[in-house]
């Protein structure tokens, strides 16, 4: 599994996630690599839920999906358009929404909100990180404070 997103050049970064289901792959894997803890209950066997990659607590049947919790929870975006959205902006921060507009083929609106997110994702990560070095892989994780408080 890739773990370092922003050395990867766009190309391979394409070809590797490249539909819906590599990416949720992907999301799963990494969200849950410490093991399944249920939000709900605690409870930590789960069986598979009704989206791909999703896990469904064998205890209370809560289930959550691959994108819950991370920043593509209620994306809008086709997951591979959104994780490579994702992976431009964080090797080129002050890129414009114009150009990720024309770039991704998205409108401009979908695209300045998405990069909003992303960019807060990142600056919610500097203040975590000392070497102030941000990896697609870690923001993936994280959330912007807002949604978390909601
Ligand atoms: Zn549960």
């Amino acid at each position: 599994m890739l773990t370092i997103f922003d050395k990867i050049n766009i190309k391979k970064f394409e070809t590797f996630f490249n539909d819906e289901e590599k990416c949720l792959a992907f999301l799963a894997e990494e969200k849950w690599q410490d093991g399944y803890v249920c939000k709900h209950c605690g409870h930590t066997r789960y069986c598979s839920g009704k989206t791909p990659y999703a896990r469904r607590c064998t205890k209370c049947k809560h289930e959550e999906s691959a994108t819950a919790h991370t920043m593509f929870h209620r994306c809008k975006i086709h997951l591979p358009d959104a994780f490579r959205l994702a992976h431009i902006v964080c090797n080129s921060p002050s890129i414009s929404t114009a150009e990720l507009s024309e770039t991704l083929d998205l409108r401009q609106m979908t695209c300045w909100k998405f990069k909003k997110k992303v960019t807060q994702c990142i600056e919610n990560r500097k203040d975590m990180s000392a070497a102030g070095k941000v990896e697609l892989k870690e923001i993936i994780l994280g959330l912007p404070v807002s949604e978390k408080e909601l």
